[in-house]
């Protein structure tokens, strides 16, 4: 059974080398090489800020774990190379597009925020198109790993959810292109959590909020037709600290009202709050061995809970998972907070 599942693993990696270029005047002026670029943003260190022996731990869910754990997302150990990379650029464009983070150190910038929110939609493109593409594979894989009827509705219900965020990202990244194009960064809104050292968890990630902080529901995202969107990176500074940034577009009122009920948590449980938000929420994140290593194994229990609570369809209620805010220390304090929202 496990060599059919090995042979499909390696039919889905020949499908994830897609490559592509994301840049907005795509494919006029790109090289020919397309690159695989980081999505976590390197000025500050990038995932070797947070990485030990060059590793880190993050969500690569392969036919062989799933198997293994019905369907569970654990964390796996991942190099800093391969970690958070994905073939969605050029190298001319990645350079040329990118420098303004890729070579200064983050100040919050509007342009800067722009460029991580363009980032974090690509990559979401990527994947998503990536995704879909190895569906028919993921099918087999359950078929003759054995799974359940109920196995195969999870899966058919994260396929359905799949075409969905596709439909929706291509459009978001058209919005961006314009956005990119014209240098006109007022139709973004954002706000910037600077924190006291490097996060434990680093991430670049596309959401659509479905709950706020308190539970209420923010839009359903099981609807046909064009979701808000937040997004989402944490990243390292130079000054071995780190920011964590939200941004989205100003028209919209999901992810404004996502963060109003965030800014009106105590600051006591604000960091625990966004991680664990970021933990259920934002696929691409990855997690500082050392870190993790101090948990004990019953926390650790209960991160992995909330990683796969994030996937639908056994979302869990906002504030269900928010009724001990205090269970998880980040070890993070939040210095000062800045917004971006005004035209
Ligand atoms: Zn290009």
């Amino acid at each position: 059974m496990s060599r059919a599942l090995a042979d499909i693993e390696s039919k889905v990696r020949k499908v994830r080398d897609y490559r592509v270029c994301f840049h907005p005047e795509a494919p006029r002026g790109c090289s020919a090489q397309i690159i695989a670029s980081h999505t976590v943003q390197r000025c500050g260190g990038g995932l070797s800020a947070i990485a030990q022996q060059n590793h880190v731990y993050g969500c690569l869910p392969n036919m062989i774990q799933l198997g293994r754990t019905g369907g569970f997302v654990e964390l796996t150990r991942i190099g800093v190379h391969q970690a958070s990379t994905f073939s969605g650029f050029c190298s001319t464009h990645d350079c040329r597009l990118f420098k303004p983070v890729e070579t200064q150190i983050f100040s919050g910038s509007a342009e800067q925020v722009a460029l991580l929110t363009f980032r974090s939609v690509a990559r979401e493109l990527w994947e998503k198109r990536v995704r879909i593409r190895s569906h028919p594979l993921m099918r087999e894989a359950l078929t003759k790993g054995g799974s359940d009827a109920d196995g195969q509705r999870l899966f058919e219900a994260m396929a359905d959810a799949d075409e969905l965020d596709l439909v929706c990202a291509e459009e978001i990244k058209h919005d961006l292109d314009s956005i990119l194009v014209q240098q006109d960064w007022s139709a973004l809104a954002s706000i910037v959590f600077w924190t006291d050292r490097v996060p434990p968890i680093l991430a670049s990630a596309l959401i659509y909020p479905e709950f706020d902080f308190e539970g209420r529901q923010l839009q359903d995202v099981y609807s046909d037709g064009r979701l808000e969107v937040i997004a989402v990176n944490a990243i390292a500074s130079a000054d071995r600290k780190g920011a964590i940034i939200f941004s989205w577009f100003k028209a919209e009122s999901a992810p404004a009202q996502l963060i109003e009920s965030l800014l009106s948590l105590s600051e006591s449980v604000l960091p625990a709050a966004i991680f664990r938000f970021i933990v259920e929420h934002a696929e691409n994140h990855y997690v500082a061995p050392e870190w993790w290593s101090s948990l004990a194994s019953d926390r650790r229990d209960v991160v992995l809970q909330h990683l796969n609570s994030g996937i639908p369809p056994i979302r869990l209620h906002g504030s269900q998972w928010f009724s001990n805010p205090a269970q998880i220390d980040f070890g993070v304090g939040i210095d000062r907070v800045t917004m971006l929202t005004t035209a």
